[in-house]
């Protein structure tokens, strides 16, 4: 007997460690509702519930869905079980890799192995070196030399039906109804397995020719919305870099140096796990943020989307109903709380781990960094972004403004809480004498 460890692989398709497991002849599958799911907000925890329910059916009622540490529910059901083997695949993210560490040495301990094969990338983290073997800091020359490294081309689909049936001691009906309960919308993603692949031909045939013109415009909404499959790994980037590949075209190329930024990023927090709290650079000293109740009142309005600023009000709002929000907005509303309203860039991304649906611990945290200027690559402090010049650019007839806030022409929608000339000079003056930003609103 072996076992499949179901993590962030939560797929049939292109899925090297379920397919292993099923090589090996009699085979079993679980996943660990661990107690680390109780932070997760609870839209995020309802749709994993409704991923894992059209996961178990995919195998024919076999998957088992176990409370408990990853590293005791495994331990159980291999020896449950009777398997040496547990096939997983490997995580690269600071807790994932703790936790896969844990799983190691509680069943070495009790005679059987874990064995980790493939990865939520397509090149995984740490493999893009160069020459001399050292990581690359800068976007560009990493995202070539990883096209230069390639990758395999997808596996096969697993026939799961012969997974032998464990039993399970969580109900997914009742998590998905309290994550429901949490959400005020409660709003259902596309959950199963067959519809992201539907979803995924139909982005390639359809919006992708527009995307590299139409990426940036919120109003327009033509980007590919994988991230939500991606985060949950019901889709691998594999799978989709061999669709992208059949088409000729600059958009594809553009939209494949995405998902290179997605790589980049698990590579940089694989070199460097204190990046997911520390900034990799130390920019500002850290006296430099706004604390106390001012900076609750500018986070208040923020977080709320009442900061009178268009874009980051309909992108805020945007989040707090539906768990996503389009990433030029995502980079506004970023570049607003640190460099307009000095707040730390942690803040902010302790607010997105709560909400996101499509939430990616090395995407949330190094992005949040390549806005605040702490991070790699090419955004230096002093690139701020003007929220309105934003919103003129990207959101020219203000569509996706009026969606959004439906009190926008009214005298109810506030005016702009801060002056962001100001805080513009207030910031780079901060960073050029290394001193706290002397503006206030
Ligand atoms: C402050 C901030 C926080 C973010 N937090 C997350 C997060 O928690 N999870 C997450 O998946 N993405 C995050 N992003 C990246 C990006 O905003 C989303 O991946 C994107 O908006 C998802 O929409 P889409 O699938 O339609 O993207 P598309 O434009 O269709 O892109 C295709 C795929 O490429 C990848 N991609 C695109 N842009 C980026 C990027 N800037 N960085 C890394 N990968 C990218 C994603 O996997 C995405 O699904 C964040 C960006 C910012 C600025």
């Amino acid at each position: 007997m072996t076992l499949w460890w179901a993590r962030r692989d939560l797929r049939l398709a292109d899925n090297p460690a379920l397919l292993e497991a099923l090589g090996d002849g009699p085979a079993s599958a679980v996943f660990a509702w661990t107690p680390a799911l109780h932070f997760w907000s609870g839209r995020r925890r309802a749709h994993l519930a409704r991923v894992l329910w059209s996961l178990r059916e995919d195998t024919g009622g076999a998957l088992a869905v176990r409370r408990g540490p990853a590293h005791e529910v495994i331990l159980t059901a291999a020896r449950e079980t009777g398997s040496r083997i547990v096939w997983a695949s490997s995580e690269h993210s600071p807790a994932g890799a703790r936790e896969q560490e844990a799983v190691r040495a509680a069943l070495e301990a009790d005679g059987r192995e874990l064995r980790l094969i493939g990865s939520p990338y397509a090149v995984a983290p740490g493999r893009v070196t160069k020459s001399d073997g050292t990581e690359y800091k800068v976007f560009t020359p990493f995202s070539h030399a990883w096209r230069d490294h390639g990758w395999r081309a997808p596996a096969p689909a697993a026939d799961a039906s012969s997974l032998r049936a464990l039993d399970s001691d969580v109900s997914l009906d009742s998590q998905a109804a309290h994550g429901d309960a949490e959400d005020l919308l409660a709003q259902t993603h596309e959950f199963r397995e067959s519809r992201v692949l539907e979803d995924l031909r139909a982005f390639v045939e359809g919006d992708l020719a527009r995307y590299a013109a139409e990426r940036d415009r919120p109003d327009l909404d033509t980007t590919s919305h994988l991230s939500v499959p991606l985060a949950f790994g019901q889709l691998h980037p594999r799978t989709i870099l061999a669709a992208t590949a059949r088409v000729r075209s600059d958009s594809a190329r553009v939209f494949e140096s995405e998902l290179a930024w997605r790589e980049f990023h698990a590579d940089v927090l694989h070199h460097h796990p204190t990046a997911q709290r520390e900034s990799l650079s130390a920019v500002l000293p850290d006296d430099a943020w706004i604390t106390g109740r001012d900076a609750d009142e500018s986070f208040r309005a923020w977080r709320l989307g009442e900061t009178g600023f268009p874009l980051v009000d309909a992108g805020m709002r945007q989040l707090a109903a539906t768990g996503t929000m389009h990433n030029r907005v995502r980079m506004v509303v970023a570049s607003l709380l640190v460099k307009d309203l000095h707040l730390p860039w942690q803040r902010g991304a302790d607010h997105f781990r709560r909400t996101l649906l499509d939430y990616d611990h090395a995407q949330n945290q190094l992005n949040w960094q390549w806005v605040a200027g702490t991070g790699r690559d090419a955004a230096p402090f002093f690139r701020i972004f003007n929220p309105e010049t934003q919103a003129k650019r990207f959101d020219p007839e203000r569509r996706y403004a009026q969606r959004w806030i439906p009190e926008l022409d009214t005298p109810g929608y506030p005016s702009p809480i801060v002056d962001h000339q100001a805080e513009r000079e207030a910031s780079l003056a901060a960073l050029k004498r290394n001193k706290p930003p002397q503006t206030r609103h």
